[in-house]
């Protein structure tokens, strides 16, 4: 169950040298090498609110502070807030002794019971929206301090134009020296960047510095007298929640804008081809590219971990299955060179073994398991299924503290559909494909 359960007892190296499980590993089709996280880049598509599954762009989305203007996240426990709609009693506009009913909202949390009554919030007369926010008190002086940014942002940028400016007046010269009027009007028409920057140095000198702050108000009273009545103090992450009110009672609590989501792409870092590129639509969960390990590269998983004892030879199986949908001829091999990782020898099987293609509707059939077409050695493959197989790999450990780790090299068959792209009647060339392979098989039992 390596990839469901325990992902990092098989791992296959990355081109980069770092180890990773399969499924979160990529492969580069133009390439051919297997990119993990850190190779590829990480762009943003889109973002969206995870719970109206509305997008946006980003300008937009900065604008909101990068929330969702109608979704709501419960300020005590983090859950989705839903509307619940209640009828209230209310005075009879036209005939003063009369109540007449009138239908109000207000949010709940499903799942700690939390409601916006509970809070202070009034009710509103409208499903959706109409939730007003708490006005941060700090709002005028963060404002001013990124317009002051921003300038300096400007200042910083028109200093560099200015550079390009000196460089070209020498040139301008020279064109003057040889008559080259209508460049030098040009030139001429350009914004004198002295002036603009002395008018920045002045707004930059305006800013009003943070003050100290030295003395703190004492505690109340009550804190030492009365006791403490857990329920209505928050917590720590319910204060951080909302950073720029920090309460500290749950009477306080306010809903909370929920948080934007971002559907991303990845490219590969050496040739910038897309590695993983999901629908624009968030409501899609289908991929327009997606070339995750899994789906290309045969996958190494452990059937059962036998009982080793130190310096025996033990018979481990292993499986493989083939995610492709041709048949592939899968050899292993021993590492080349110093093998920093093994702690146990092992004993490699020596032929080639066939890995059947995948056959999505193979699974419904009962009667083709046997796959006489596979001249099978029963000492290597222990069974056959479809397109997956048991093999035996023969494991000695010789360390008797140490965990129990073998690694070897996994070659397989790979129709680089890729190269041929270009030319549609070019059969795909197949390519033999290196992975090496990296087996966490635990510690010897204590004895
Ligand atoms: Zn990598
Ligand atoms: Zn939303
Ligand atoms: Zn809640
Ligand atoms: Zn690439």
């Amino acid at each position: 169950m390596a990839t469901y359960y325990d992902v990092d007892t098989v791992q296959y190296q990355c081109c980069c040298g770092k180890r990773r499980p399969l499924c979160r590993l990529y492969i580069c089709r133009h390439c051919l090498k297997l990119r993990c996280t850190d190779c590829v880049l990480h762009e943003v598509d889109s973002y969206y609110c995870p719970n109206c599954l509305e997008n946006m762009p980003s300008a937009e989305a900065t604008m909101k502070n990068n929330r969702c203007s109608n979704c709501f996240d419960c300020p005590s426990c983090g859950h989705t807030l839903s509307t619940r709609a209640t009828t209230v009693a209310v005075v009879n506009p036209e005939d003063a002794t009369k109540s007449t009913t009138k239908k109000m909202y207000y949010l709940a949390c499903g799942f700690c019971r939390l409601t916006t009554r509970d809070v202070g919030v009034a009710d509103q007369t409208v499903a959706s929206g109409g939730w007003k926010d708490l006005e941060n008190p700090h709002t005028g002086r963060i404002s001013s301090l990124l317009d002051i940014y921003r300038q300096l942002a400007q200042k910083e940028k028109a200093e560099k134009e200015r550079k390009k400016y000196t460089k070209r007046r020498t040139h301008l010269y020279y064109t003057d020296k040889f008559g080259l009027a209508p460049v030098a009007a040009k030139m001429k028409a350009l914004p004198s960047m002295s002036s603009l920057s002395i008018k920045e140095d002045e707004l930059i000198a305006d800013i009003k510095p943070g003050e100290t702050v030295n003395e703190f108000p004492s505690l109340p009273d009550e804190l030492f007298s009365d006791p403490i009545q857990v329920a209505k103090v928050t917590s720590m992450s319910q204060r951080l929640g909302t950073p720029e009110f920090q309460p500290d009672q749950t009477s306080k609590l306010y809903p909370i804008h929920k948080q934007l989501l971002i559907r991303r792409s990845l490219r590969c870092k050496q040739c910038e081809h897309n590695l993983s590129k999901p629908d624009f639509n968030p409501v899609s969960i289908k991929f327009k590219i997606q070339l995750v390990a899994l789906h290309h590269v045969p996958e190494i998983r452990i059937l059962k971990i036998p009982s080793f004892e130190l310096n025996k030879e033990t018979q481990l199986v292993l499986t493989l299955c083939n995610p492709l949908v041709y048949n592939t001829t899968i050899n292993l091999l021993a590492v080349d060179g110093e093998d920093d990782f093994s702690t146990a020898k092992v004993k490699l099987p020596e032929s080639p073994i066939v890995l059947a293609r995948r056959d999505d509707a193979a699974v419904y059939d009962d009667t083709n398991n046997g796959q006489p077409e596979f001249k099978d050695d029963p000492s290597v493959i222990v069974f056959r299924l479809s397109n997956k197989i048991g093999f035996n790999l023969s494991v000695t450990p010789e360390k008797a503290d140490e965990e129990i780790k073998v690694s070897f090299i996994l070659r397989h068959e790979y129709k680089n559909t890729a190269a041929a792209l270009p030319n549609e009647d070019k059969e795909p060339e197949i390519v033999p494909l290196d992975h090496r392979i990296f087996l966490h098989l635990g510690k010897l039992p204590q004895k």
